[in-house]
């Protein structure tokens, strides 16, 4: 079995992200699947976070083991499920707008809302739900801002400019917010990474005492993020950001910059 890095090696927990860190689009990155599994052989926990608000957890599952990754469902994370948290605590039995995938929609009915289906209901809504989805649409940025315009707490996933995909990068849910907020003049709330809420979420399902380790591949949502809760971060080159933007990054410093997942962790 292949050894840990020092780097790694001197880190209790693992948070791992997915798009650009395990893959990238429908392409697998190669060794990712061998750095986590030398992980879990060295029998330390790890989580995958994701900012990824389209697919429910059991998906990203499912999407691990096809490519040779195995995970369960209580060590992933997605930005629904921290949405999901968030609202429960806070916005229960409330009406909502929710721009989003279908997943989503189920994770703002568990947090117990009722999800707006009726156009003459939108300006008396609650909360706006904003994650981004392929099949957003202008019925779905209507009612967000007309939701908002009237005086609904906007919350966000994430505000992620960008998304890498197969063919290049895609707009990320960050469009959508600054649509909507452009709009109407709401300030969203955005509930993902580089927010605390994910991260503190990442933390409890880890529960570890000792130093975590946060692996991603965006300077901002990652390595930002982790970093402004005690966390410290790696970046992997395989994604959103490039050596020459860490170079020229004016925030917490990565621990470690590596060109992908198993240069990082595999010594
Ligand atoms: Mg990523």
């Amino acid at each position: 079995m292949a050894e840990l890095t020092s780097l790694a090696a001197r880190y209790e927990g693992l948070i791992l992200d997915l798009d650009g860190c395990l893959w990238v689009g429908g392409r697998a990155i190669t060794g990712a699947a061998e750095a986590v599994d030398a992980w879990r052989a060295s029998g330390r926990p790890l989580v995958f976070l994701t900012n990824d608000p389209r697919s429910a957890p059991e998906d990203v599952v499912q999407r691990l083991w096809s490519h040779g990754v195995k995970a369960s469902q209580d060590e992933v994370v997605t930005s629904g499920v921290v949405m999901q948290e968030y609202l429960g605590g806070r916005f229960d039995g409330c009406d909502a707008v929710v721009v989003g995938s279908e997943a989503m929609v189920r994770h703002v009915r568990l947090a117990g809302l009722r999800v707006i289906a009726d156009e003459k209901l939108v300006p008396s809504a609650d909360v706006v739900v904003l994650a981004g989805y392929p099949e957003v649409n202008y019925t779905d940025l209507t009612w967000a801002v007309r939701a908002a315009y009237s005086g609904a707490t906007v919350v966000a996933t994430g505000r992620d400019r960008i998304v890498p995909s197969d063919d290049g990068v895609i707009p990320g849910t960050g469009g959508i917010v600054a649509y909507v907020e452009y709009c109407s003049g709401a300030e969203a709330v955005a509930v993902g990474k580089p927010g605390p809420d994910a991260w503190r979420i990442a933390q409890e399902r880890l529960g570890v005492d000792g130093p975590v380790l946060a692996v991603g591949d965006r300077l901002d949502s990652d390595i930002g993020g982790a970093a402004a809760v005690g966390i410290d971060g790696a970046l992997v080159l395989t994604g959103v950001s490039t050596r020459e933007m860490a170079d020229a990054w004016d925030g917490a410093a990565p621990v470690g910059v590596a060109d992908d997942l198993g240069a990082l962790l595999l010594a």
